[in-house]
């Protein structure tokens, strides 16, 4: 797969292409991955590629031309990619986005600066909006980067791991399982004997049950937003079940329940 990032600082995107997953799926050649310098398309004794905005007002916009120009050298090393502008306004990305952007051929991702590009670029040259949140950044750079390292991680090959994409967190709807390694006993803290039994399907079972517990407290949107299976439901009922009787036997044996407390139960 191609990644190639448009920006005026390309020196940005070096540090990135030169550590970890991403490091080793370029040497692999899992995916290709460059930055070209807007700049070098702009034209003038000085390659502006911002100017002011028409209407008035204060920063800067970035001009038409060299962007256009920087995009069809993009689509020329790489045909069939999807060009991708970087935006607050695009629609949100997340590992849904992500699954689908990793099927494309290539991406072209263009780094805004400034106030943003000139509006006419969407229009004809852009095939897609991307947020990475609601926020807004300096400049797309990092966007591009948060995007081609969860792509990457798609890629079949690019991790460890043949399945570790699909059992990462938000892949199944889901929070990953809290993940435990040496020492046994940290500061006091011991793992899971489950995690010690060797019996497999009993640490799948803690697992799931866990990965569906911690997606309730921390994420409970993304459990409406999923279809629960029979036994899923029946895991989160069930540790509903304890945990209002842990709150009884609480309550019970505890010095400061009210007076008529216990009558009322
Ligand atoms: N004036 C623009 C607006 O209000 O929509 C924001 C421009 S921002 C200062 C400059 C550039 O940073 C944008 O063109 C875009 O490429 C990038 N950017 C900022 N926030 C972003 C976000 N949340 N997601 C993706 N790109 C972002």
């Amino acid at each position: 797969m191609n990644f190639i990032a448009l920006t005026i600082f390309p020196e940005m995107f070096i540090p990135f292409w030169e550590h970890g997953i991403i490091k080793r799926a370029i040497e692999q050649n899992k995916i290709c991955a460059a930055a070209i310098n807007i700049r070098d398309y702009a034209q003038g004794r000085h390659r502006e590629t911002d100017d002011r905005p028409y209407g008035g007002g204060s920063g800067m916009v970035m001009k038409p031309e060299p962007l256009t120009a920087a995009i069809r050298a993009a689509a020329e090393q790489a045909p069939s990619s999807r060009t991708i502008l970087l935006t607050p306004q695009g629609r949100c990305f997340n590992q849904k986005v992500a699954r689908e952007l990793a099927s494309s051929e290539g991406l072209i991702l263009v780094c805004g600066r400034y106030e943003g590009v000139d509006e006419r670029i969407c229009h004809e040259f852009i095939d897609d909006e991307i947020s990475i949140g609601d926020y807004v950044l300096t400049g797309g750079e990092l966007a591009a980067m948060v995007i081609i390292d969860a792509v990457t991680r798609m890629i079949p090959g690019t991790l460890g791991g043949e399945d570790s994409a699909e059992k990462d967190s938000f892949s199944d709807g889901v929070l990953k399982h809290p993940q435990y390694t040496r020492p046994r006993v940290f500061e006091g803290m011991e793992v899971p004997e489950v995690l010690l039994s060797g019996n497999h399907k009993e640490i799948e079972k803690w697992r799931l049950k866990t990965s569906l517990i911690r997606t309730f407290l921390k994420r409970k949107d993304l459990l409406k937003a999923r279809h629960m299976s029979g036994p899923e439901i029946e895991i989160l009922q069930k540790w509903c079940r304890d945990i209002e009787k842990l709150i009884s036997d609480q309550s019970l044996h505890s010095s400061d329940a009210l007076p008529g407390d216990q009558q009322k139960r």
